[in-house]
């Protein structure tokens, strides 16, 4: 009975009574969940145009953003990206909050690093709406890409394409080529040493033995050298 006695009062405390411990999670909670959204977080852009050492433009090219790994308040915008224009124009959209004010991104284009301190006041004041943030690279403009090796293998292979297709169509185009294409190949004509008639070459050995009763071995000898003369021509 004593020990009964006192759970009861632990009950009955208000601190671990069960309907407070709920009321003091949903706290919890709400401070963990609402809160972030009653931060007021502001819109802030970056824009500039970035071009290479010649002032030429840098075009379809990936802007991203790293940090330094000791600046936090840089890392919630870690791996933001864009691509500039055709222009060279690029354009970083973030929602900052108050406490990012002076904070520093590093921008990086083509393996370069560029600084850009958040500036909220700037941002506040600019008439244009961004803060701008123009880049010039230390790198030189990359060979024109009809030079690159790829471009240029790509060039070859489509010449030859184009050959073997021509060749192709302009045989279609005639009833022998059409015959070839499907695996026909049309017999050579040769002329009977014998009788000067022309024949089929596959018919020349029989039609020596047959019409000009040579003996075999001769026909093949006769027939060979006709052969050879036609390789020759
Ligand atoms: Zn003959």
């Amino acid at each position: 009975m004593k020990y009964d006695c006192k759970i009861q009062t632990s009950i009955e405390n208000n601190y671990f009574h069960p309907k407070s411990m709920r009321s003091l999670w949903v706290a919890v909670l709400l401070v963990f969940f609402v809160s972030p959204s009653l931060v007021e977080a502001e819109p802030y852009r970056i824009s500039g145009i970035i071009t290479y050492s010649d002032g030429t433009t840098v075009n379809y090219n990936d802007v991203e953003i790293v940090c330094n790994s000791q600046e936090y308040d840089c890392h919630p915008f870690r791996g933001t990206e864009s691509t500039t224009d055709m222009y060279g124009i690029f354009t970083l959209d973030l929602d900052i909050e108050e406490y990012h004010d002076g904070a520093e991104l590093i921008l990086n284009v083509r393996n370069e690093n560029f600084s850009h301190i958040i500036d909220i006041s700037e941002m506040r004041n600019s008439s244009q709406n961004f803060v701008a943030n123009d880049i010039q690279l230390l790198q030189s403009r990359p060979p024109a890409p009809i030079l690159s090796g790829f471009t240029c293998g790509l060039i070859i292979f489509s010449l030859v394409f184009g050959m073997v297709l021509v060749r192709t169509a302009t045989r279609l185009m005639t009833p022998l080529g059409r015959a070839e294409f499907v695996g026909y190949r049309a017999p050579r004509i040769v002329q009977c040493p014998e009788c000067s008639g022309h024949i089929e070459q596959h018919r020349l050995i029989s039609h020596l033995i047959v019409e000009h009763e040579i003996e075999p071995l001769d026909a093949g000898e006769i027939a060979g050298i006709v052969f050879s003369e036609i390789e020759m021509k």
